[in-house]
Formats: C-alpha cells, sequence, structure tokens
C-alpha cells in the first residue's frame, strides 16, 4: 500500500472514531460513560460504520442517564450548547438517537430507520416528531397535540422537504396547501425548521 494511503484510511479512522464519540456523548452525556461505550461499539460493531452506530446505540441505551452534563464552553455558543443538552435530555432515548443519527452521523432516512427498526415514512414521522419534542423542550412548552387529522402526513412531508429529500409532485402540493389552511401544521412546519437549523448547526460544529 503506498504511504498516501496510510494517511487517508489513518484520517478515515480518525473522523469514524470521532463521531462515534460525539454520538455517544449526545446519548449518554460527557464523559466517562461516553467513553465506554464508543470504546465498547468500536470493539463489537466490526468493521463497517453502520455496524459501528448499531452497537453504539445498544452501548448508549445500556448506559442511558448514567453520563454527566460535561464542562460547559464559555460565551453565547457554551449557553446554546447547555440549553440544548438541558433540553434533549428531556427527550426520550429515541427521539434523542435519531437526532444524533441524522445530524451527526449524516445518515438518511432509511439508514437510520435500519438501525432503529422503522421504515423509511415511519422514521421521517418520528423524526419530525422529535424536533417537534425538542423546540416544545427548548422553549418550556407542552409538544402541541395533533386535533388535525393530517397532522401525521403533514409532520411526515414536512420533515422529508426538512432533509432534501424531493416530495413527488403531488404529495409537495398538498402540504404546501394544507399549511396555507392549517395552523396546527404550520407551527408545526416553523417548530421543526427552528430545532433543526438549531440542532444541526450546533451537531455540525461540536
Ligand atoms: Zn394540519
Amino acid at each position: 500500500m503506498p504511504p498516501a494511503w496510510h494517511g487517508v484510511l489513518a484520517g478515515k479512522l480518525a473522523a469514524q472514531v470521532d463521531e462515534l464519540h460525539r454520538l455517544c456523548e449526545r446519548l449518554v452525556g460527557a464523559g466517562p460513560a461516553a467513553a465506554e461505550a464508543a470504546d465498547e461499539a468500536r470493539a463489537r460493531g466490526g468493521p463497517e460504520r453502520l455496524g459501528m452506530l448499531r452497537a453504539a446505540l445498544a452501548s448508549c441505551q445500556a448506559r442511558a442517564g448514567v453520563g454527566g452534563a460535561g464542562e460547559p464552553a464559555a460565551g453565547i455558543a457554551g449557553a446554546v450548547a447547555g440549553e440544548l443538552r438541558n433540553a434533549l435530555s428531556r427527550l426520550a432515548f429515541q427521539e434523542r438517537a435519531l437526532l444524533a443519527l441524522r445530524d451527526i452521523a449524516g445518515l438518511s432516512h432509511e439508514e437510520i430507520g435500519a438501525l432503529l427498526g422503522l421504515d423509511a415514512a415511519g422514521t421521517a414521522l418520528a423524526l419530525g416528531r422529535a424536533r417537534v419534542s425538542l423546540r416544545a423542550a427548548l422553549r418550556g412548552e407542552p409538544p402541541e397535540g395533533g386535533r388535525c387529522g393530517d397532522r401525521e402526513r403533514a409532520l411526515s412531508a414536512i420533515e422529508r422537504r426538512c432533509d432534501g429529500v424531493q416530495l413527488d409532485g403531488p404529495e409537495d402540493d398538498w402540504l404546501l396547501e394544507h399549511l396555507a389552511a392549517c395552523a396546527e401544521c404550520a407551527r408545526a412546519h416553523a417548530a421543526v425548521l427552528e430545532a433543526a437549523a438549531c440542532h444541526g448547526a450546533w451537531s455540525a460544529a461540536a
């Protein structure tokens, strides 16, 4: 193997180890529990990235609630990170896992579904719900209840659109018409976009 390839492979491995550690921190909090879960996932998950992420989910679920908050960073970025960590700690494990797999690991809805045992449509809906829950937790409000009979269809379409998944023409038209007519789904749309921007930027920067 030419020496340049060693550098490329070492860089790729370092990026995977970093991703795994950040994912575990998001799921169990910063501290020894996250490092242990990441090490265990590397040992058990096999060489493939999805296998390692699957093992990380199992290791973290076994340790959920064990970790600490970690050292707060200074300034506005630190305050935002603190609020996000606090809000995430109020979500269910699966909701934190959905958000971390999408925004830290950048997995597609199909890949996330394969790890969590959901189909792609179910993953989009669950992710949309997780983002609505995150925004509600950030604001200290209860998530809005579903009075709209089309809320699941709308939330799934909103989440797919937000994640850059191309909706087919009729579904896209339906969503735009529905959002114009349904105040509840229009608020859910705003909540998903705000949570995605906030959690996505923090996850990319962390
Ligand atoms: Zn609606």
